[in-house]
This record gives structure tokens, C-alpha cells and sequence, in this order.
């Protein structure tokens, strides 16, 4: 591994023989020996925690059964109730996997830019912030044969139904941002799909002009919506044969474990950041721990 000085500046490297050893520092957070380094020619002293995303944590030892709970619905409040850390530190904690969730991310579909993708479901799952009144959107895409998701993006939506009169009169306006969403995705993932793959989605009147710009060679398939099997688990269609059932299973995937998602839950989105950064984690750990191990279905 070769150190650069932090210094900006300064072009020094273990690699040109700039940068020397100086001594250790013991790390009490997870007791491990962490070496120093010291630049020659700026004097500039650091270490090997310097670059890395955990700089200055104090509780590392949580961090990856933390992860775990956070992809397996847990709330960031229960989660610091069982660790026994202040709820500030498991937010600070959601910033860092998130971070580490897009890059992880942002690799794997580099990966599979190699073996494009033939078979693409995408649609949109809904919650709330805070209030049915202000729902959002989160538009997800999925390879249909290996059950990888693909992207997930978070919009804001305007309320709609019987609660969009009542909806105005009390907060506002609300802006749609649903299209920004979808054009972000599309973003993401228009150079992993193969030209002429399969699309599917459902019959939403916004779908069409997006496929249509980004994979113009595609073959476009519509279905109609069927009813939820179980009241409260409407991914879960009532169908023979649903024909997007990967992308139905996996938004059936994201309500249960992804806590504020569920339904008639007590935990729901404060912030509509948070909510991106936790449905990072979840992709992340679905596409590279959960799939590892699960029966293709
Ligand atoms: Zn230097």
C-alpha cells in the first residue's frame, strides 16, 4: 500500500522514499497498533486511520454488527438502545455506511457493465414523510433473472387521492420530483443494460418517455397491476402468474427490512436524506451479502 502526504501540496510518497515510519499509536476504540508516519519534506506527521472513511470514530467495534441491523429492520433508535450508544452516534453511523454502501455500489455495477443486464424490471414503492399527506416515491430497478437492484432513488411526490385537497390546505404546494428521480436512475444504470434487453413495468403514464430516450432498442413490455395478496402486503400479488414478481419481491424486500418502510409502523421518515442513505445500506447489503447466499427463486 503506498502513503500520500494529506498535505495537498506535497507530492510525497512511501513510494518515492519521502515519507518515513515514525513509531505507533495504540488505538483503544478496537485495540489494534496503528503505524505513523512522518514527510520528509513537510514535516507533516500522520498515520494509516488518516485516509480511511472511519477517521475519528470511537466506537468501531459496533460498526459491522451495526450494519447488519440496519439492512435487517431495526430502527436507528432500537439500534442504539441495544449498543448503548447515543442515537446521534448511529446517525453519524448511517452517514458512513451510506457513504461506504454508494461506493460499494457505484463497483458493482461496474462489474456488471461486463455482463450487461438482459432483463430489467423497474417501479416505484411508496412511503411517507412523516405524514400520508406528503408521500414520496422511491423509483427501483432490478435485473430480473439474477435479483440484483440496480438503482433506488428517493422523490418527493405531490399527496394524491382524497387526501390531495386536504393535503394543499395544510402544507402547500409540493413540488413533484418524481421525474428527476426516474431520470437518475435511468442515469445510473443506462450503460450496464444490453441495447435490445427486455423492459418491464407497469402501465405508469411516466414510464414510457424515459425508456424511450434511454434504450430506444429495447423491448418495452406493460402489464396491469393486480391486487395485494394479504391486506398490508400489496407487493405480494393476487395473481396466477405476476410477471414482475422479482421487482414485487424485492419492493416486498425493502417494507420488511427496511424499518420505516413498513406498513402501520410507528417508525417512519423524518427526513428525506436519511431515507436515501438507508435504502443505500439495504441495496448494499442485499447485493452483496444477502444474494450470496440466497435460493434462486
Ligand atoms: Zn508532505
Amino acid at each position: 500500500m503506498i502513503y500520500h502526504c494529506p498535505n495537498l501540496d506535497c507530492h510525497s510518497t512511501t513510494k518515492n522514499r519521502l515519507i518515513s515510519k515514525d513509531g505507533f499509536f495504540f488505538r483503544r476504540s478496537d485495540s489494534r497498533k496503528i503505524q505513523r508516519f512522518v514527510c520528509k519534506t513537510c514535516g507533516r506527521k500522520f498515520s494509516r486511520a488518516t485516509s480511511t472513511l472511519e477517521k475519528y470514530q470511537k466506537k468501531r467495534r459496533i460498526n459491522r454488527r451495526l450494519f447488519l441491523d440496519l439492512a435487517t429492520n431495526n430502527s436507528m433508535r432500537s439500534c442504539g438502545r441495544k449498543y448503548k450508544v447515543n442515537y446521534k452516534t448511529i446517525q453519524s453511523r448511517v452517514n458512513y455506511f451510506a457513504l461506504k454502501a454508494r461506493k460499494a455500489q457505484k463497483k458493482f455495477l461496474k462489474k456488471l457493465e461486463k455482463s450487461k443486464v438482459q432483463a430489467m424490471q423497474f417501479d416505484d414503492l411508496i412511503t411517507i414523510e412523516h405524514t400520508k399527506m406528503k408521500p414520496l416515491s422511491i423509483t427501483i430497478a432490478v435485473d430480473k433473472k439474477r435479483r440484483f437492484v440496480l438503482a433506488a432513488e428517493v422523490s418527493r411526490i405531490p399527496a394524491f387521492g382524497l387526501l390531495a385537497e386536504k393535503s394543499r390546505k395544510k402544507y402547500g404546494y409540493r413540488k413533484n420530483d418524481h421525474e428527476r428521480g426516474l431520470e437518475s436512475v435511468f442515469e445510473k444504470i443506462k450503460n450496464i443494460i444490453d441495447q435490445d434487453a427486455t423492459i418491464q413495468s407497469d402501465e405508469h403514464q411516466a414510464y414510457p418517455k424515459f425508456v424511450r430516450k434511454y434504450f430506444p432498442l429495447a423491448e418495452y413490455k406493460r402489464y396491469k397491476g393486480g391486487r395485494g395478496c394479504v391486506a398490508g402486503q400489496g407487493e405480494l400479488k393476487k395473481l396466477r402468474f405476476d410477471p414482475l414478481f422479482t421487482l414485487n419481491h424485492t419492493c416486498a424486500m425493502f417494507r420488511s427490512n427496511i424499518n420505516r418502510l413498513a406498513r402501520k409502523s410507528w417508525c417512519t421518515t423524518k427526513r428525506v436524506d436519511m431515507l436515501q442513505k438507508h435504502v443505500d445500506i439495504f441495496i448494499s447489503y442485499f447485493n452483496l451479502i444477502y444474494l450470496k447466499g440466497a435460493i434462486p427463486i
